[in-house]
């Protein structure tokens, strides 16, 4: 197991980028042998621990191209450098997209959230990680940038596996972008995090949102610590999108279809029963809530 040194164990080159073409030049020369740093809260752990040895540090908490929060006529882009903590309180985020201020509010504590980023959380790739399941039930589209141009890959195409997405050695995760709610469209939505304490990593995490534009709403279900990447459920977003009405025999079928989709491991936080039990019990919990608001609405 590797162990925290509490030092860098390694020499290493640490460039501030000033601009975006610094750090994709940066990135273009080195690939694989260079690392992206935002707030450092889980670079400079992993680099403590040996796990990641990179020749070049590239410090790009300071270019302005990859921070703020920009509103477009339908469309929110949230800069890959901004803080957690920015991007939660944010009054057009806590408005339109209160899901993803709510995961963000949980991760840790205040320190952490005012350090670590938007696109840190997202790049690091944890299954657990808050922001990335909010992220999955929003459709957000992750902005890629490197000499060679800029690609837009949907947050269900991101993940390949625990600390592993689609990112080539070349790119830079610029923008989080998430799409405004339609003229005539109402969106409601929950996150709920289980833990073992208040601003843990996750047991399971869940977020919910539905759209409604007319009769049926629209559903889209995410969890994470329940697989290798944190996913969205198709099979749990089909059987609510079949159905008119809320009863119990539903809230039942979807405990039921959440312990199917799912494949959670035994680990440090939790075991795989519990986590099937917990998952499929926090997902029926979240509908009804959603859905009783809807109703509302
Ligand atoms: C005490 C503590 C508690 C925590 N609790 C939680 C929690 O409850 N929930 C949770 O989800 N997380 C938690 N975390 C994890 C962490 O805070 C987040 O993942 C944070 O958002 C990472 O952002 P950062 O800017 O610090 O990333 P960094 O550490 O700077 O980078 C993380 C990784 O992403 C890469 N990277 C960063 N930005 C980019 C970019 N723009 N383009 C390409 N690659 C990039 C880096 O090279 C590195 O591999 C916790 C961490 C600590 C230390």
């Amino acid at each position: 197991m590797a162990v925290n040194s509490r030092v860098l164990a390694h020499r290493i080159q640490l460039l501030h980028a000033a601009d975006l073409s610094e750090v994709l030049d940066t990135l273009s020369r080195y690939g694989s042998r260079a690392a992206v740093l935002c707030g450092g809260t889980d670079l400079v752990v992993k680099m403590k621990r040996g796990v990641e040895t990179p020749e070049v540090v590239i410090n790009c908490r300071e270019v302005s191209d990859v921070r703020g929060i920009e509103a477009r006529a339908d469309t929110v882009q949230i800069g890959a450098a901004t803080a957690l903590e920015t991007v939660a309180g944010h009054p057009l985020v806590e408005r339109d997209f209160p899901v993803l201020s709510a995961a963000l509010r949980s991760i840790a504590g205040p320190a952490i959230r005012s350090m670590g980023t938007l696109g840190g959380n997202v790049m690091n790739a944890s299954p657990a990680a808050d922001s990335v399941v909010a992220l999955l039930a929003y459709r957000a589209r992750f902005h890629l940038r490197s000499q060679a141009g800029e690609r837009v890959v949907p947050a269900s195409e991101f993940f390949v596996g625990p600390g592993r997405t689609v990112r080539r050695p070349d790119e830079l995760l610029t923008a989080v972008v998430l799409d405004r709610r339609g003229a005539g469209v109402k969106r409601r939505g929950h996150f709920q995090k289980v833990g073992r304490v208040a601003g843990d990593i996750a047991k399971v995490n869940v977020a919910v949102v539905a759209e409604r534009e007319g009769a049926a709403p629209r559903w889209y279900v995410a969890l994470g610590a329940v697989a290798p990447t944190a996913v969205r459920l198709p099979a749990v977003e089909a059987l609510l999108n079949r159905v008119a009405r809320l009863n119990a025999a539903l809230l039942s079928d979807i405990r039921q279809a959440v312990a199917e989709a799912i494949h959670p491991i035994d680990d440090v936080r939790s075991t795989a029963w519990y986590r099937r039990r917990v998952a499929g019990i926090t997902v029926a919990d979240l509908v009804a809530q959603t859905w009783q608001e809807l109703e509302a609405d």
